[in-house]
């Protein structure tokens, strides 16, 4: 595939679904000639006859001088049948109905038959290429499973006017445009070929654009998503996959990451993925979580909402027990997931929009003495504004701002030797381990503020995210 026409696919593959869109529509402009007539060449005298049969004034079909008229002009049987105005009472094909209107106008008219069928001006013998059309789509979805498919077709400007023209000049009225004709030809050959097969205007399993002028076709096979929660139970997971710091992952990774191009060699993303990706023989994945948690953070409760993007599967149909059987032996002690649905790119966006409410279980360890009233000290964050300033740990990727987030509860405080611990339920986007160190003042209030001690975080769990 050439490299322009993959940037062209792509940049249509990844605008989303769009509704029945021809993604051709708009490439190949062409603009009709202007001086035609004067560009014929004179000894030419076929090409000089088409032009004044195209001028001429004939009554449109079904008229019997319509009909023998469109037969003149080089009509295929295919186009007889959709631009004729004779009813197909029996069901025929296009063709054979195309075939028998010609039949009687010749049996009115012996000298129609005569007519050389040379070039269909209302399809460009378009109809005549089904057959290697379907062919084509067929050889190009291989062996991937579908069960929709969505067809893009490009025919140029120029034939889809100039038939236009001819049409409701000496057409019937109400006959069917080349396009539209033309997909129904070619989903009723798939269809025969492929039996159970929907085509469907947006969200197909497979995608298939073709192109009239080239007979060029192209499958995309579309993502296929899934919705789970999971728990992180480890520390040193990522959430994505992390490339590894000296070689960005690329050329087959490097010495310091032994050639797995990764810095941390699981994530949650491909604990989980990666039996999908396998078991849907897929390319690859992507990983949509609502928020994350720090590397070093755990996940717990009933876990972290994700949708799970697969891409290009050649398998669709998944068993779900299965494949969660499949990440608990490779995720052990590390990722959970309790279930998985079927979702969509839409859900991706609701998750990513999502400002959920998080439960965390927080533990320090203070220095020095630990004061009497610790507890209540703590216990009165509950519904305060805490006001943090960017953490110097997260200063080198985002801008230095303020931010505003509230403390909605505290609560469980216990209190052993020189070590603290509570659970804290606050808005979406709180800098928890600041919330308690105070980052040298940076967030207020503070417990280390409050306590006026020193805090150091020993450790950080998520306990629970507050979506539906
Ligand atoms: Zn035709
Ligand atoms: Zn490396």
């Amino acid at each position: 595939m050439v490299e322009e026409d993959q940037d062209e696919w792509m940049s249509y593959a990844t605008a989303g679904y769009g509704g029945a869109v021809d993604p051709w529509d708009d490439l190949v402009p062409v603009e009709p000639e202007e001086n035609e007539d004067e560009d014929i060449d004179d000894d030419d005298i076929f090409d000089d006859e088409v032009p004044s049969l195209r001028d001429l004034d004939a009554p449109p079909c079904p008229a019997p001088m319509g009909i023998r008229h469109v037969i003149r002009l080089g009509c295929c049987d295919y186009c007889l049948s959709r631009i004729g105005g004779r009813l197909n009472e029996d069901g025929l094909s296009p063709e054979v109905h195309g075939s028998r209107i010609r039949e009687e106008a010749i049996s009115r008219d012996p000298a129609l038959s005569e007519i050389e069928e040379t070039y269909c001006p209302f399809c460009e013998d378009l109809f005549q290429d089904i057959e290697n059309i379907v062919i084509r789509i067929i050889r190009e979805i291989g062996d991937v499973e579908f069960s929709s498919l969505q067809m893009g077709y490009h025919i140029s400007k120029e034939l889809i006017e100039e038939e236009d023209y001819l049409r409701k000049r000496f057409g019937a009225r109400g006959a069917n445009p080349l396009k539209s004709s033309f997909s129904t030809a070619v989903e009723n050959a798939l269809k025969e070929k492929l039996g159970g097969v929907d085509f469907v205007k947006e969200s197909p399993d497979v995608m298939i654009l073709v192109d009239s002028l080239t007979l060029r076709v192209k499958a995309e096979i579309r993502p296929i998503f899934y919705y789970g929660r999971y728990r992180k139970l480890a520390k040193d997971v990522p959430q994505t996959r992390w490339p590894c710091r000296a070689c960005k992952g690329r050329d087959g990774g490097c010495e310091s990451c032994e050639g797995t191009g990764l810095q941390y060699r699981d994530s949650v993303q491909d604990l989980i993925g990666e039996p999908i990706r396998e078991a849907l023989s897929a390319e690859d994945t992507s990983f949509h979580g609502m928020g994350r948690e720090d590397i070093d953070v755990r996940c717990l409760g009933r876990g972290r909402p994700f949708v799970v993007e697969v891409k290009k599967p050649k398998i669709r149909s998944i068993d779900f027990e299965q494949i969660l059987k499949q990440i608990g032996l490779g995720a052990e002690d590390k990722v959970e997931v309790d279930s998985l649905r079927l979702s969509n790119r839409s859900e991706v966006a609701r998750i990513k929009e999502t400002k959920a409410e998080k439960s965390y279980r927080i533990r320090f360890q203070v220095g020095g003495e630990i004061p009497e009233d610790s507890e209540s000290k703590i216990l009165e964050l509950t519904g305060v504004i805490l006001e943090q300033r960017t953490p110097k740990r997260v200063a080198h990727r985002r801008s230095d701002l303020v931010r505003k987030r509230q403390v909605i509860s505290v609560e469980n405080v216990l209190i052993e030797e020189n070590e603290i611990q509570f659970d804290v339920r606050c808005q979406s986007g709180t800098y928890v381990k600041e919330m308690v160190h105070s980052d040298d003042g940076r967030t207020t209030p503070s417990v280390a503020e409050i306590l006026e001690s020193e805090c150091s975080v020993l450790w950080l769990d998520v306990i629970e995210i507050h979506a539906e």
